[in-house]
């Protein structure tokens, strides 16, 4: 008996396998780290948020638990408590320009969760699911528990949509465009000119594809990073241009509540198949586990999110981005500025591929983490030569980091 076949194909495959999840690895170490020795880790790997959740959200917290009536904490329907999807359906309708029902929400585990039981509502073995690149490096494995096959289409340079190359990359087969916006790992945010112009393309791929396509082409959005915008605006969203959008997002990161797991998905009023989706996305978060969303989390999203004051302040991760930028700009690196999210990926200067050839990211991770700050290699995203930091971290941390970066940058390259 082998350590890999007494578990499955898949879990021996994936989670014993070279694939498991390189960030997580990361973050472990940090912890390791951190026992070993006294010392200070920069750990710039997760994005595991540190601001703490708004006080709102906690002084809420304590008096439902002191003043509800019994019956709270038990099972409900498997898409969550009515009074608050038809509290989400309307915020979202308001957001989006859309009339959404409570039957179009179905609150869940996180967006994790949600992309879980869209992507097994929508998708059969064989099914190609098509998502930009670089992309949240979970989408693999998506993917893959599901039996689609993961099409990643390159951005250009500076992140933004590759149209064209979206277009060229459908085929029959193309079941989901799985677009992230604001971005994980870029902080690039999709304007809406560029949603609109998907939108078009994918009626014609949709339409030109007839014949063979008897089903719809479903663009997933999903948008956990929509309220940590850095100039205060609105993230732009498909939904009002695409019709056959289901959204995804959660309050992981605008309400520092991702230990908490608390997220929803929401079918466009206007999607082929929603009638199919209200009854699939609940049945699939039955069956996959989940049975529905945490109750606590649930009751108390009314009483933070209507409040302006019921999120945490972008602002911290924004003044994060632009020291890391200016930094790493001095040291040669090509840094997009990100727009939205919690996270920054800059281009390697050009002499590092030089002396490492098209990986670059790996070397530059390995002497990073020698001087105890931990990043992640943009090649586990699907776009080698970059690395993606995390700017979930206090300023100090930051100045901790760019120090490391420095000293490894000033270091002769072979
Ligand atoms: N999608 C993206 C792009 C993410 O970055 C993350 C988390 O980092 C998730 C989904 C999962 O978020 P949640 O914690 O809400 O499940």
């Amino acid at each position: 008996v082998t350590q890999e076949n007494t578990v499955s194909r898949w879990a021996a495959e994936n989670a014993l396998g070279a694939s498991d999840a390189t960030i997580r690895k990361m973050f472990e170490l940090g912890m390791k780290m951190r026992r070993e020795s006294s010392e200070p880790v920069y750990d710039l790997s997760l994005g595991n948020p540190h601001l703490e959740p708004p006080g709102r959200w906690r002084s809420a917290a304590i008096e439902l638990l002191q003043t509800e009536p019994p019956g709270q904490h038990r099972y409900m329907p498997n898409a969550g408590f009515q009074a608050v999807r038809a509290f989400v359906a309307e915020r979202e309708s308001r957001r989006f320009g859309l009339a959404v029902t409570a039957d179009d929400v179905v609150m869940t585990v996180g967006a994790a969760g949600g992309l879980a039981i869209v992507l097994r509502s929508l998708l059969d073995p064989e099914d190609e699911l098509l998502t930009p690149a670089p992309y949240f490096t979970e989408y693999a494995q998506y993917a893959r528990i599901v039996g689609a096959r993961l099409v990643a289409v390159p951005t250009l340079p500076d992140f933004r949509l590759d149209l064209a190359a979206i277009e060229a990359a459908i085929t029959p087969r193309t079941r989901v465009v799985l677009i992230d916006s604001p971005n994980n790992p870029t902080g690039a945010m999709y304007t809406d000119e560029d949603l609109a112009a998907l939108a078009a393309l994918l009626r014609r791929a949709g339409a030109g594809g007839a014949k063979e396509r008897s089903r719809p082409l479903y663009v997933v959005e999903d948008s956990p990073y929509r309220d940590l915008v850095f100039d205060g605006t609105t993230a732009p969203s498909i939904l009002p241009h695409y019709d056959d959008t289901i959204h995804v997002t959660s309050h992981s990161k605008d309400l520092g509540l991702a230990g908490e797991r608390i997220g929803h998905v929401l079918v466009s009023p206007r999607a082929a198949g929603r009638e199919a989706l209200h009854r699939a996305l609940p049945f699939a978060n039955r069956v996959l586990g989940f049975v529905n969303a945490p109750a606590l989390m649930q009751r108390l999203l009314p009483h933070v999110l209507a409040h302006p004051d019921g999120k945490v302040d972008a602002g911290a991760y924004a003044a994060n981005a632009r020291a890391l930028a200016a930094g790493l700009i001095e040291l040669g690196f090509d840094v997009v500025p990100p727009r939205a999210g919690m996270f920054v990926f800059p281009r390697l200067p050009a002499a590092w591929f030089t002396a490492f050839g098209p990986n670059p990211d790996v070397e530059l991770v390995r002497r990073l983490t020698e001087r105890r700050t931990l990043v992640v290699p943009g090649g586990v995203f699907g776009r080698a030569g970059h690395v993606r930091i995390a700017l979930c971290v206090t300023p100090p941390e930051v100045a901790g980091a760019l120090e490391a970066f420095r000293a490894v940058c000033s270091a002769p390259l072979p």
